[in-house]
């Protein structure tokens, strides 16, 4: 069991964030927010992904206005998932103009790099921290080096040129990013908003500055961290990316709450998003999700695709069902299953996952043998391995899960 850094929890509608609680899964939607009927059914399939918390853009009044209709139309669904608003330049006008979306939002992410210049900046603070005041509102402060405080970083700059031995450019960086971060937090309680009710980010988009940034944030203060590499990228890149660095700040008990920022293919789903993050803490044994097929890489002994196939096959089966297998079988994201390519290492790594199936590798003679509970089960042949494997996983689930099998 990881001990996270974080002391203080912060609710956000009906989730809990911080201290001992479970890392929260969060997610961002890419419709226009105004389009409400695009914005729901997005936010629909995150949460149907398993998405906790889910944050749309509020940059104009028309998507203000959206808000309180996307909202209801969530809650007629049965979703009852707390909307966070992202704010940037225009947040304390958007928020002040449109009360109803500021009361149906459950947080408001603030920007400390984009509330304004100079004077301004502060009012405009103010005023985001005075809405959330009234409505009883947490916030995020969510510092991005792309959009850091410029007028912070060159009094930081103008501080190390002083120094004896001054601190090479990226230290300083790092020093301003968590300075904005910090500073905003604390402005934020000067105006009146408790401790907890405050989340902080400050996000980069190289890994080891992240890990850097996050390790000092977390040894710095108590609040609770939001996690994630900005534009981490697409594709691969973006995946290993995020998982390279989120991997060794939440086994260090840093981060909170997490996002992964992977730029969607065209026409691809934005849920990917939210599976790569489940993946990344079941990975590490930090929260399950949902039963993990393990398969070996094959290699010349699996010269046909019959066994890719039947590891696909039974990775869409497991992914496709746990919507009904969570209802009625509660734990079953713990199930281990394996499906393996040959002899070598087949029978060993089928026993030790609950259910595992070795597979017969080239010159191998055709069948198959199925362990349970690291027993010798049965032994598979034929045409219908597949089916069969598949009938002997769904009633094994029932039998361990509880609740009746379910088609
Ligand atoms: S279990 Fe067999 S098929 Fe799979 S990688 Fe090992 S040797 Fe190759």
């Amino acid at each position: 069991m990881i001990q996270r850094r974080s002391t203080v929890t912060v609710q956000v509608g009906q989730v809990h964030i911080g201290s001992e609680h479970p890392v929260v899964l969060q997610s961002m939607t890419n419709t226009d927010t105004a389009d409400v009927e695009a914005t729901v059914e997005q936010v629909r399939q995150l949460c149907e992904a398993g998405s906790e918390l889910v944050r749309v853009t509020v940059n104009t009044n028309e998507a203000a206005r959206a808000i309180p209709e996307i909202v209801d139309h969530l809650q007629e669904k049965g979703l009852d998932i707390p909307i966070i608003g992202d704010f940037h330049y225009n947040g304390h006008l958007l928020l002040t103009r449109h009360p109803e979306c500021a009361r149906k939002l459950s947080k408001y992410r603030i920007n400390p790099g984009n509330v304004g210049m100079g004077r301004h900046r502060d009012r405009n603070f103010k005023q985001m921290i005075q809405v959330a005041l009234e409505n009883d509102r947490p916030i995020r402060i969510g510092v991005n080096w792309g959009s850091l405080d410029q007028k912070l970083l060159a009094r930081l700059m103008d501080v190390n040129a002083q120094l004896a031995e001054p601190k090479d450019a990226r230290e300083v960086l790092i020093e301003a990013i968590i300075e904005s971060a910090l500073e905003s937090a604390e402005l934020a309680q000067e105006y009146g908003l408790p401790h907890d009710r405050i989340i902080l980010s400050a996000k980069v988009s190289a890994v080891p500055d992240l890990i850097e940034v996050y390790r000092q944030l977390a040894a710095r203060c108590h609040y609770p961290l939001h996690l994630g590499l900005t534009e981490a990228g697409m594709g691969t890149k973006g995946v290993i990316a995020s998982t390279a660095g989120l991997s060794i700040l939440l086994q260090e008990g840093i981060g909170d709450t997490i996002r992964i920022s992977l730029t969607p293919r065209p026409g691809g789903e934005r849920t990917e998003e939210v599976l790569v993050a489940q993946q990344i803490l079941q990975s590490l044994g930090i929260r399950s999700f949902a039963p993990q097929v393990s398969a070996c890489p094959g290699c010349g002994r699996t010269t046909s695709t019959f066994f890719q196939e039947l590891a696909d096959e039974i990775q869409a089966h497991v992914r496709d069902r746990m919507l009904i297998w969570k209802e009625v079988h509660p734990g079953v994201e713990d199930l281990r299953v394996a499906v393996m390519g040959c002899v070598v290492n087949g029978p060993g790594e089928s026993k030790h996952a609950d259910i595992g199936i070795s597979l017969p590798g080239t010159g191998e003679a055709p069948k198959a043998p199925v362990y349970v509970d690291g027993q010798h089960f049965t032994t598979l042949k034929g045409p219908d391995i597949a089916k069969e494997f598949i009938e002997i996983l769904e009633k094994y689930v029932s039998e361990r899960y509880g609740g009746s099998a379910v088609s």
